[in-house]
């Protein structure tokens, strides 16, 4: 990604500050340094104020910082004391001056070490950076794309060597090493396979329970490019054809989330998307059995902006990446959730997953 991307977001931050009355900001959070700077490392800090950009780490990341940053921001490599170096280059500025810094990305332990000498005034932001991020830019969603695509073909190749016997562990062995063969830089979430009753827990741990034929098996999973993530459930049933209760809780949810996935828009509330697939199980008296969201944004975090839930009053803006994961859960007897990942252009949602949500028998 070419350097002046990082510098137009920087731009579009400076402005939300000055709104928000504020002189600076001090971003910690991960993806938000990466987001604003291209830096891929663990260690990074970046602080914004008037017309300048500076990004601080460790001399872990000294070579790294030079390479990815080049000459469009001011690096600081400290060796020991990254917050100390922080407050004297805050304090070559003007002073006084009022300084976000991100809530939810600032220990309390850190907070402590803020300077209290009149100079400045730190103030408490949320999601500032974190807003920027919902609406993608093309690349980013062709980077969304190829891990979609990817997942998809991690999962074909999973779902051929399936059999009953086999534990959910060893499910998840095969199915991590066929994403990381295709290029996934990493798991961003622990990958979930759960099979026969377990599939009713929406987040099971992946475990060592051995899947019976006639069982449901889940997969939801994840892979990530360029640091963007994409996210896919399928549920199966493995080894004989589906009983009449898997198959009409199948369609059931299936239709939900299909009508979801073709009617979602940009303009839409949260609430009013979420409301497409609930709807439909509702009216099938199914409505206690879907107990979480219909989805989240995708990004260079699994779970960000925009949230598709029962609450959320603010319109999904164009250009957001979701997932759509209607799902109905029953104890005791097990689960149903289908999960795909979907582009919101102007025009209408761009699937970027490959849809193929009918009900298969594996193994
Ligand atoms: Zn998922
Ligand atoms: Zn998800």
């Amino acid at each position: 990604m070419d350097r002046d991307r990082y510098a137009a977001r920087r731009e579009k931050l400076r402005a939300a500050l000055e709104a928000e009355g504020l002189d600076g900001l001090i971003v910690t959070r991960l993806a938000n340094v990466r987001y604003l700077t291209g830096f891929t490392g663990t260690s990074g800090v970046v602080l914004l104020r008037g017309n300048e950009s500076v990004f601080f780490t460790d001399f872990r990341y000294r070579t790294q910082a030079e390479g990815e940053l080049g000459r469009c921001i001011r690096v600081e490599v400290v060796s020991s004391d990254l917050w100390g170096r922080l407050w004297e280059v805050l304090a070559e500025g003007p002073s006084p001056a009022e300084v976000g810094f991100e809530a939810q990305a600032v220990s309390v332990a850190d907070r402590f070490r803020f300077p209290e000498n009149g100079k400045f005034r730190f103030r408490p932001v949320e999601g500032m950076v974190e807003r920027l991020r919902i609406c993608k830019e093309p690349e980013e969603v062709a980077a969304i794309g190829e891990a979609a695509r990817l997942a998809m073909e991690a999962l074909e190749a999973t779902l051929e060597r399936v059999k009953a016997g086999q534990t959910e562990l060893e499910v998840a062995a095969i199915l991590e090493g066929e994403l990381r063969r295709r290029g996934s830089e990493w798991h961003p979430f622990p990958t979930i396979v759960a099979s026969g009753s377990r599939t009713a827990l929406p987040h099971a741990r992946t475990s060592c329970k051995a899947i019976e034929r006639g069982e449901w098996l889940l997969l939801d999973f994840g892979a990530q490019v360029d640091g963007y993530c994409a996210d896919v459930t399928r549920t199966v049933v493995v080894g004989s054809r589906p009983d009449e209760r898997q198959a009409a809780v199948y369609e059931m949810v299936r239709e939900a989330q299909l009508r979801a996935r073709c009617g979602i828009r940009a303009g839409m509330t949260g609430r009013e998307a979420d409301a497409l697939a609930r709807s439909v199980i509702e009216a099938r008296g199914f409505g206690e059995a879907f107990g979480h969201s219909l989805g989240h944004g995708l990004g260079l975090e699994v779970h960000e902006g925009p949230r598709l839930n029962r609450t959320s009053t603010e319109p999904i803006p164009p250009h957001a990446v979701v997932t759509i994961e209607p799902g109905a859960y029953f104890p005791g007897w097990g689960g149903v959730r289908i999960e795909d990942d979907v582009y919101l252009a102007p025009e209408g949602p761009q699937l970027l997953t490959d849809g193929n949500t009918e009900l298969r028998v594996v193994g």
